[in-house]
């Protein structure tokens, strides 16, 4: 049975002395034999701090070589990881650390108050000479990581992952054939290590490019970073590409004159986003869509390798899809499009995603309650439909739907069109309570800086764009929206 390490090992024996991780600003860089000998150290360290095998060792660590040694070095040690976001409140913290009943939390600075029996380690970077090998990690079915979903939807839950969830992604994204992660590519990391797209880290180790990472995106810095570490590879969320998309278009041009490949996934990408960056750099964003429980790529436009603004693709080779209803019964989706025959609504007939593959989780921490059914299928909470070429389009989460007197809205279709307005930097759609319609529309804008706009504009271009039922009911301006570490907007809150 394989396992995660392996790939460390792997990548420290064909490329010793090529560089495995750079922290921007001059930070910390190690090669990949460097990050071998720092995780077989930190793994003993663990083991003589009494880790046992499937025990949880917290990672609460920014986007770092840090994170990258604490990852392998505690999965060496057959530890569990689980990953934490270090900004996080002390009361998040301790909650996470209860529920994943975590031994012991990697981190930069011991934490003053944790709760009892946990207890801290700062793990070290370098180390002198070789360390002595450590492989206690387990190994396939065996859990890997228990990722916590940042909730946009509810009360946080652990995936549980496996190594073998975790390696059958991998392959599944090493078999793209257009367009690859290969050897050589340096790719530019600011996303938050703890969320699971972070376990890019991952996909790196693979194929043995260098990850190039960055605690914070910032979009002046991290373009001249773009240029100073010669990034061949973004793999970024739709937040950092609109930042990207504000910018001087010959300026970004320049900053990104050594990148080939960008990548967006975590939220939807407002095709103005991907027009823009194409205009400034001749660059395509290829948009992926993923999930925590899949490990977490299901579907990207890299496996046609041509974008497709709106669509977030085709599934990965060897992830299934299909889109069923509530009651779970659907006919599956063939992957060629050449046979997808009647497989689709020409409609636009929407269903709820459902995906099967060796790369889904198995269940939820602590319990693998609510894992893959008898049949392997995992249905998410997506809706969604497939266009005539057979190319996934997300509407939005069932959970999210507005009920406007019995008529369904999905926010994000309203969002997209307010989007549009070139006054506008974002918007976010909620359903309110309605003495009259039940739920109705209620859109909260950020207007561009300086932008004159009005309640009563959005409400028309909506109307000209909309059916009636659609349009906002009321219109509500602010200089921010809720955003999760993702930059995924959390419209629970915003209700
Ligand atoms: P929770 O599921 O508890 O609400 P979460 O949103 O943080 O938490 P994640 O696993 O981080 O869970 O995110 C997965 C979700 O992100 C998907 O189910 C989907 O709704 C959304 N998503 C991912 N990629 C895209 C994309 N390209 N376009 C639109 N939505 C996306």
């Amino acid at each position: 049975d394989a396992s995660v390490p392996t790939l460390l090992a792997e990548a420290a024996r064909q490329w010793p002395g090529k560089a495995a991780v750079q922290e921007t600003g001059g930070g910390v860089a190690l090669t990949w034999a460097e990050l071998d000998n720092a995780a077989h150290t930190l793994a003993r360290a663990l083991l003589d701090a009494g880790i046992e095998r499937g025990d949880r060792v917290a990672l609460r660590l920014p986007t770092s070589a840090a994170f990258a040694v604490s990852l392998f070095g505690a999965l060496r040690a057959g530890a569990v990881v689980v990953p934490i976001s270090p900004q996080g409140p002390a009361a998040e913290l301790n909650g996470l650390l209860e529920h994943s009943g975590a031994r012991l939390v990697l981190e930069r600075e011991p934490t003053e108050e944790l709760p009892d029996g946990v207890t801290s380690l700062s793990p070290a970077v370098t180390s002198d000479g070789a360390a002595e090998p450590v492989d206690a990690s387990g190994a396939g079915e065996d859990i890997a990581v228990i990722s916590y979903t940042s909730g946009t939807t509810g009360p946080p839950r652990g995936v549980m992952l496996s190594h073998r969830a975790l390696l059958a992604n991998l392959d599944q994204l090493s078999r793209i054939v257009p367009a690859p992660l290969v050897h050589g590519d340096r790719v530019l990391i600011t996303i938050p290590l703890f969320h699971v797209y972070g376990l890019g880290l991952l996909q790196t180790t693979a194929v043995g490019a260098t990850a190039i990472l960055s605690e914070r995106f910032l979009a002046e810095r991290t373009l001249a970073d773009c240029t100073e570490y010669r990034v061949t590879s973004i793999a970024g969320v739709p937040a950092m590409y609109a930042e990207f998309a504000a910018m001087d278009p010959e300026e970004l041009g320049q900053g990104l004159s050594t990148v080939r490949r960008m990548t967006s996934g975590a939220a939807p990408l407002h095709p103005k986003i991907l027009t823009a960056l194409r205009g400034a750099t001749g660059l395509d964003v290829y948009e992926g869509y993923g999930l925590t429980e899949c490990a977490p790529v299901v579907t990207t436009t890299l496996v046609t390798g041509y974008p497709k603004p709106g669509s977030v693709g085709r599934p990965l080779p060897g992830v299934e899809l299909r889109l069923v209803d509530s009651d779970g019964d659907a006919e599956p989706v063939p992957l060629d499009p050449d046979d997808l025959g009647d497989a689709f609504d020409e409609d636009g007939g929407t269903g709820l995603v459902s995906i099967r593959g060796a790369n889904l989780f198995s269940g939820y921490w602590p319990d693998g309650s609510h894992g893959p059914d008898e049949e392997g299928w995992f249905r998410t909470g997506d809706v969604g439909y497939l266009d005539t070429d057979g190319d996934l389009h997300l509407v939005d989460r069932a959970n999210d739907l507005i009920i406007v007197n019995g008529f369904n809205v999905f926010p994000h279709e309203v969002e997209n069109v307010i989007s549009m307005l070139d006054e506008v930097v974002e918007a976010g759609v909620v359903g309110v309570v309605d003495e009259r319609t039940g739920e109705a529309v209620k859109a909260v804008v950020v207007p561009a800086p300086g932008a004159a706009l009005s309640e009563q504009q959005v409400v028309e271009h909506c109307a000209e764009h909309l059916a009636g039922y659609k349009v906002p009911h009321t219109v509500e301006f602010a200089e921010s929206l809720p955003h999760s570490a993702t930059g995924k907007l959390r419209r629970m809150r915003l209700r």
